[in-house]
């Protein structure tokens, strides 16, 4: 920890990935761990997906990240007109907790980006605070239905989630990151002028730039001038919904070259390599508890699957 390396910037590419996407989101890639075919049929059948995600215990969890993220800071909407827009709003977040975070203290939804073998991620980390071992741990708060912690394959997705969280943030802080390479992948403009809400949020944090350009530059040789540790902990904390009580935590062993290679394999799709999968035969069960089972081709070409093998194991999202 702590050597600088340069890594993944060399291998960019800034093809557009399928559904014409310029980044992936991390958490969009966590749901990927947990079936592709699924993840896929939220883009085509947008309808099924929202309804999906306004499940009460999915409402519920947002709701809880919400009331923590306000115990640190306030929440205050911002008007985004352009691609820049978009990219200058997580740059002056970071800009904005940077300072509280070299101080020691705790911050809630830090944004991260970088480029993971050859493609454009973006995320927010959940918190970021120091243990009194002076250990900088990145936390991830995962709210659930059930008062029980998730099964195998739930609990491995949050884990490549936090495990990809650590990447960026460690490759920031060491500075790989250039202003090239997020002009590239994004494609935007560093001339381009800044909208009027997101000059005057700037201006707030102390940040007096016009255009994506100065804010950028101002970004990076800020990082450059930190001096933040890379993350030491990786730690999934589970909380009951009904009750807000503490329901365990875990803290997530870091394997790189385990994690990368599991990204290429997801990568393939998104580049057009391959086409979509569905769950394996043994994990079939999930199935049962997918909006989309009745649309899915995976799921009734293997329609000769043993009954006891939709029935042996419940581990739904919540
Ligand atoms: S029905 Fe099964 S294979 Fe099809 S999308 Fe849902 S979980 Fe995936």
């Amino acid at each position: 920890m702590g050597v600088k390396r340069k890594r993944d910037a060399e291998d960019s590419s800034v093809l557009p990935l399928r559904f014409g996407k310029l980044h992936l989101n991390v958490s969009l890639l966590s749901e990927q761990t947990w079936c592709e075919k699924k993840l896929v049929y939220g883009f085509l059948k947008p309808q099924i997906r929202k309804k999906d995600k306004q499940r009460p215990e999915v409402q519920a969890g947002t709701s809880i990240h919400l009331a923590r993220e306000l115990e640190v800071h306030d929440v205050v909407p911002i008007n985004i007109k352009s691609r820049e827009d978009s990219a200058a709003l997580s740059l002056i977040n970071m800009l904005h907790m940077i300072p509280s975070l070299e101080t020691g203290q705790c911050v809630r939804e830090f944004p991260v980006f970088g480029i993971v073998e050859g493609v454009y991620l973006k995320g927010i980390i959940d918190e970021l605070s120091y243990n009194q071992k002076g250990e900088l741990v990145l936390k991830e708060l995962k709210t659930r239905k059930h008062d029980s912690l998730p099964g195998a394959a739930q609990a491995h997705g949050h884990r490549f989630q936090v495990g990809l969280y650590k990447l960026l943030f460690d490759a920031l802080v060491r500075g790989e990151m250039k202003k090239a390479h997020i002009l590239e992948h994004l494609k935007v403009k560093a001339c381009s002028v800044l909208g009027t809400e997101i000059i005057t949020h700037a201006s707030y944090v102390g940040i007096n730039v016009v255009t994506f350009g100065e804010l950028l530059e101002a970004f990076l040789l800020t990082l450059s001038c930190s001096d933040l540790p890379c993350v030491d902990v990786l730690q999934l904390e589970y909380c009951h919904q009904g009750s807000g009580s503490l329901i365990g935590t875990e803290v997530v062993q870091f394997d790189e070259s385990q994690l990368r290679a599991e990204l290429r394999g997801y990568v393939e799709y998104w580049r057009g390599q391959r086409e979509p999968k569905g769950v394996d035969i043994e994990e079939v069960w999930k199935c049962t508890s997918c909006s989309f089972e009745e649309i899915c081709d995976w799921k009734k070409n293997r329609s000769h699957i043993p009954e006891s093998l939709h029935t042996t194991k419940r581990d739904n999202m919540n």
